[in-house]
């Protein structure tokens, strides 16, 4: 029911990938993009992974080499989080209740730099979380698909079905950016 009273606009994501690898960092780095702010769960590892693999470190210090800060955020707990931001060696903030405001804005001011919310582009998996977030905080936003659904807990089941109606509303009515965003493909 509730996504009869929410805004479809704010569900509808920049971009739209398989995996994060996928997308295009050197086209926002020349938009003027430089701080990375990026969901763990499904977006970077499946739930059941503790610690992230040598291919994803190596990912993201490249992206990190091309010239973005990167911050790890959040909504799981602090036992979940802590140790994955320590081996990536990156700022990572737990509890952030997306799509609260108040995290993307923490994570504007990481490691006391103040980026402009124009200078951010968050990378998530979830509609109903990230992108939500993203757009009502105005920051850019890319979807990827979420990496493995089947370990997913209850309230991200609960989410992904409040998801499917959202994007239904989306395909009704916004058919032309529904399909160039490829969002039938979810
Ligand atoms: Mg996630």
């Amino acid at each position: 029911m509730i996504h009869m009273f929410l805004p479809y606009k704010k569900f509808i994501p920049k971009c739209n990938v398989r995996r994060i690898e996928d997308i295009d960092f050197d086209f926002f780095y020349k938009e003027g993009k430089r701080l990375l702010i990026l969901d763990i769960d499904n977006t970077l590892m499946p739930y059941d992974q503790t610690l992230p693999p040598k291919a994803l470190v190596a990912f993201l210090e490249g992206l990190q080499r091309t010239g973005f800060e990167i911050v790890l955020l959040s909504n799981n707990n602090k036992d979940r989080i802590e140790p994955i931001a320590r081996a990536l060696k990156l700022p990572g903030l737990w509890h952030a209740k997306k799509p609260l405001k108040s995290g993307f804005k923490k994570a504007l001011k990481i490691k006391n730099s103040r980026f402009d919310k124009h200078q951010a582009l968050v990378v998530g998996d979830q509609l109903m979380t990230d992108v939500f977030g993203a757009n009502r905080t105005d920051i850019d936003v890319c979807l990827v698909k979420p990496i493995k659904k089947k370990t997913e807990k209850w309230y991200t089941r609960l989410n992904r079905s409040v998801e499917n109606k959202m994007l239904e509303k989306i395909a009704k009515k916004d058919p032309d950016r529904f399909f160039k965003l490829d969002l039938d493909e979810r």
